[in-house]
């Protein structure tokens, strides 16, 4: 496509930053290993930069959902093969996705990644592998370690329901047009069933009460709510109410939000 039309199509409102680096776009479509028994979703295709090496990968089923009309319309004309879904990711009913397992890829868009990545991990019923390319910022929370600054609501919740790894950074330079700032792609696979919080919407509560107030040591914060299984919780765990959130490790996040 025209660099011309490209930049007259470009909406910041749908955080359309267009990768035109090849070499970047095969590499993060190798992040998923994509194989030819693949269900592979992948969220705003845009241009087709990322499209183009997974129609290469002969996957079984290949979904793209894109909000742009123009750009899906013309993704379907390119790729017939390519099932274009025109919608807001975040209005897709994840949970009800069937004919699994899925992978699901996507540079997504920086005003609904973070919320797109909660929804995706915790309600897709067979996610196989997701690599989402985020903020580096972003990236950076989505993978943090207890104790670190970075960690956080977001931290805590996706790393109940997936492994996080960090892969690469990626610089401004690669896109059109050009993001203020760094990018970088993350990985997730699901832990194992038995792994995951037995009551999310619990555990979602608990994230969100303690991230409000994060600076709030957890003891103070749960004050109104403390009672003797929270108490026994924390002698049990060996660890200080006094500490502040960002030092639970997400596992003990999900089973303190089961004594509240
Ligand atoms: N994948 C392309 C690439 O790497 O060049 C485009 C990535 S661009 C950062 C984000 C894409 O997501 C745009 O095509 C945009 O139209 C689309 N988009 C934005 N918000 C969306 C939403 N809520 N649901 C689905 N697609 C969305």
């Amino acid at each position: 496509m025209p660099e011309e039309q490209l930049r007259h199509r470009a909406k910041k409102s749908l955080g359309q930053n267009f990768l035109k680096d090849p070499n970047i776009c095969r590499k993060i479509v190798d992040a998923i290993s994509p194989g030819e028994n693949d269900f592979i979703i992948e969220i705003g295709p845009g241009q087709g930069a990322l499209t183009e090496f997974l129609v290469e990968t002969n996957a079984r089923k290949l979904v793209a959902l894109e909000m742009d009309n123009a750009l899906a319309e013309h993704l379907a004309t390119r790729w017939p093969m390519l099932d274009v879904i025109r919608t807001d990711a975040l209005q897709f009913p994840w949970a009800e996705l069937e004919d699994g397992p899925h992978k699901i890829i996507g540079n997504l868009p920086y005003n609904v990644g973070s919320k797109l990545i909660w929804d995706i991990v915790s309600t897709v019923p067979h996610l196989e592998r997701a690599v989402f390319m985020v903020q580096h910022e972003v990236a950076t929370r989505l993978t943090a370690k207890p104790g670190c600054k970075a960690f956080g609501g977001l931290t805590a919740w996706v790393n109940n329901f997936c492994e996080t790894t960090y892969l690469f950074k990626v610089p401004p330079t690669v896109f059109r047009p050009q993001p203020k700032v760094d990018s970088a792609v993350v990985r997730f696979e699901p832990l194992p069933v038995e792994d995951r919080p037995a009551n999310p919407k619990k555990l979602a509560e608990l994230i969100k009460l303690l991230f409000q107030q994060r600076r709030k040591q957890i003891s103070t914060i749960l004050k109104k709510r403390w009672n003797d299984s929270i108490e026994s919780w924390f002698e049990v765990e060996g660890v200080s109410p006094q500490i502040r959130p960002e030092n639970l490790t997400p596992k003990q996040f999900s089973s303190l939000s089961e004594r509240l």
